[in-house]
Order: C-alpha cells, then structure tokens, then sequence
C-alpha cells in the first residue's frame, strides 16, 4: 500500500524523502485564495518522479453554491487547478463536497455539482480525476452524512469521479468508522484515497481538527489508530496522513500505518 503525507508545496519530493513518503500531497496555490496556480519550475521532475502525486484543490471552492459569485469562480478555480495538477502528473484532484447555506435545499447543491461536471464534459474534460472527499461539518453539505453522498454519487457518479475517504472528517461527521469502507463502496463503488487522520473532536462534533495517529494532541480516544489503520487496509487505495508535527510527526504516523498493513 502506497503511503504518505500532505506537504508543503515548495520542494515536495524532499518532504516525501524526510517522511519515507510513497505518495505526497500539496496545494498549488493558497487554498484560502482563489488565485490560480502558477507555472511550476519542477513539473517534470514530479512528473517524472516514484513519487505519486495528489493535489489537493483550495477550500475556497465551492461547486455546490448557490450563490453565483462563488459558484461560477469555482467551476473557473477547478479548471485552472486541474490543468496545473496534469503539469505534475498528480493521479487526482482533491475536492471537498461542498455545501448551500443555511435553509437551503442540499438538492440544489448536489443539481450544480452535477451541472459543473456537466460544463467541465462540454469544455472537453477535466485533465486530471477529480476526487470527491468527504467533510466534517454543517449541516447542508453534499458529502458529510452519507445519505446525502448517497444521492450527490446519484447525480456525478457517472462522469468518472472518485472519492477521497478522510477519516477524520466521517469521525467528526458522525459516520462511524467500523465498517466505513463497505458504507462508502456500497455507494461509491469505489475510494480512490484516504485522508488517515486522527481528530481532535469527538465524534459528530462537526469539528474539522486533524490530530496525529500516534502522539495524541486530543483527549484520549478520539480515534482508535487501529481504526484508522484498518480503513486504509480494507480501501485498499493509496492513503496520506494530513496530520500535525510536521516531518518527525508525520514520520511516525506513516510508519504507524505501514507497520500495521
Ligand atoms: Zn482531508
């Protein structure tokens, strides 16, 4: 199983080499921004490189809006992104599932993920896998509880998404861990990542505040490691840890992970 971490995005294959990483994640932009990526010095060394790559998009985007001033940027934003990540060779776009506001029908996010990816399809494709991931919070998200990911699969299932399972995220979310990976294959058919993070939060809480595998920044028990390690086993997929302490803590929780394949 390819293991790694989410990394800075300066020099990312010296950050895989300081974790021992298979697979790094990085932004190509500030994802609080919605500047578009610049033209990367290095895209054919990573592109050229062992390491597989995933980009993740920035948190700005939002494909499920209602509100056009941040819809139709989004649909924009992803397409810069997809195009840049295609540049590095990255095996997939993250995306998070998004969500309408307060009051709002889930439905009509779900209907403009499915007219974003229907657009992108006109405009000739995306150039890179866009990877749907799940999220841990509010209550009109496409892709926190799964009967709403259940009818978002409904509607973008057939345009060759896959998903991004981010354990941190079900936990915090109020999906239960136990069994998660049969829930999201019976739905998805498919996990194409894991996000193998541990969380801060209790379970539902609806907080998104990764913690480490190994050294618990938490109260005790938020996430059984051993839960988490047995997410990755049954995906089957490749998994990165986006968890703190930098190189030495994200050293450990990779070699946790490996340890317990
Ligand atoms: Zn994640």
């Amino acid at each position: 199983m390819l293991i790694g971490a989410h990394v800075d995005f300066e020099d990312p294959l010296a950050e895989a080499a300081a974790r021992n990483a298979d697979v790094v994640q990085f932004f190509l932009a500030d994802p609080q921004g919605w500047k578009a990526p610049e033209a990367r010095p290095d895209a054919a060394v990573l592109r050229d490189s062992a390491v597989q790559i995933f980009i993740h998009a920035p948190y700005v985007i939002n494909l499920a809006s209602t509100n056009n001033r941040i819809r139709i940027p989004s649909r924009k934003l992803l397409g810069q992104h997809a195009a840049a990540a295609a540049t590095v060779g990255a095996s997939g776009l993250i995306v998070h599932g998004g969500h309408v506001n307060k009051g709002e029908d889930v439905a009509t996010g779900i209907e403009n993920w499915r007219k974003a990816l229907q657009q992108a399809r006109d405009n000739g494709g995306l150039p890179v896998q866009v990877l749907i991931e799940n999220t841990a919070g509010g209550d009109n998200a496409c892709a926190r509880r799964f009967d709403e990911l259940a009818r978002l699969w409904d509607a973008v299932g057939d345009f060759g998404v896959g998903f991004c399972l981010d354990t941190c995220h079900a936990h915090a979310g109020g999906e239960e861990l136990l069994d998660i990976v049969d829930r999201v294959k019976g739905i998805t058919g498919r996990i194409d990542l894991v996000h193998a993070n541990g969380s801060r939060d209790g379970f539902d809480s609806g907080r998104d505040r990764h913690d480490n595998l190994t050294v618990k920044n938490s109260e005790p028990g938020m996430i059984d490691p051993e839960l988490v390690a047995a997410v990755v086993r049954a995906a089957g997929a490749p998994a990165v840890v986006e968890t703190p302490g930098g190189a030495q803590g994200q050293s450990a929780d990779i070699a946790y992970l490996r340890a317990h394949q």
